[in-house]
């Protein structure tokens, strides 16, 4: 999969692209990236690539040109562009698992108020917002969907991690601990250590219902869950152990 990240400050997204997991990725050819600085592609003589906004207010906007060029360059149209903005749908797992699916991707970071809405009526494909927050640039937001995007890729990290983590299964991951057992005075679940892989699955999978249902009920479907979830997750309601900040999840009164 290629990646092409167009800012005006790309060197911001270099260390990223050479670091860790990410770093053997593109030694693996698993990742190709390409950094596109923006201004390269202003024609004028001072490289001006803002300017006021027609109606007046406050800040400069990103000019046409400069980003038609230069997504021009980087294939547009016919590639799938993301032009990341506050204003755009909210960035989620389902969301990096349909990008992770392109074989090119190309991400359009703005600055200063953002960009000439023509330029995302002819050349954008989706509009995505990292958070109902306001960055001062795109660069930051663009790396977050690179991240979420790349991992998912096959042979980047092992299917296996995949799996078993956040909104894999629509829930949050459960709890988890390493050695020792007992630290200073914090004992891990008995359960976890006993070797009893059906008893820890299903420890593992209330855990995860009790910390959706504290953090992010909103993920719980209306109907409630399938199966032997569905069953968990009253058990967790009637128990009242749902997990606590601070406290971890005991699994309520259940430590089989
Ligand atoms: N005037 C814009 C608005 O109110 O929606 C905010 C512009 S912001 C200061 C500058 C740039 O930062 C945006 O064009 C966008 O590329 C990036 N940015 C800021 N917040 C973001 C977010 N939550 N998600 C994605 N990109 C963001």
């Amino acid at each position: 999969m290629k990646f092409t990240v167009l800012s005006l400050f790309p060197d911001i997204l270099r260390g990223f692209f050479e670091a860790s997991i990410m770093k053997r990725a593109v030694a693996g050819g698993l990742i190709e990236y390409s950094l596109v600085n923006i201004r390269d592609y202003a024609t004028d003589k001072h490289r001006k690539c803002d300017d006021e906004v027609f109606g007046g207010g406050a800040g400069m906007l990103m000019k046409p040109e400069p980003l038609d060029a230069a997504l021009a360059a980087a294939g547009s149209p016919g590639v799938r562009t993301v032009f990341v903005t506050p204003s755009g749908r909210l960035f989620n797992q389902a969301m990096a698992r349909e990008l992770a699916a392109q074989e090119n991707l190309v991400i359009l970071c703005g600055r200063y108020e953002g960009i000439d809405q023509r330029v995302i009526d002819t050349r954008v494909t989706d509009e995505i917002s990292i958070g109902d927050y306001v960055l001062s640039s795109g660069e930051v937001a663009a790396m977050v969907l690179v991240d979420a995007i790349y991992r998912l890729r096959p042979g980047v990290i092992s299917g296996e991690s995949l799996e078993e983590e956040s909104f894999s299964k629509g829930l949050l991951e459960y709890p988890q601990y390493t050695r020792p057992a007992n630290y200073a005075s914090m004992r891990v679940p008995e359960v976890l250590v006993s070797g009893n892989h059906a008893q820890i699955a299903r420890w593992r999978l209330k855990a995860s219902i009790a910390k959706t249902l504290a953090y992010r009920p909103e993920l719980l479907s209306t109907d409630g869950l399938p199966g032997k979830a569905g069953e968990l997750l009253r058990e967790v309601i009637d128990e009242g152990g749902w997990y606590e900040p601070g406290t971890g999840y005991t699994g309520g009164t259940d430590q089989e």
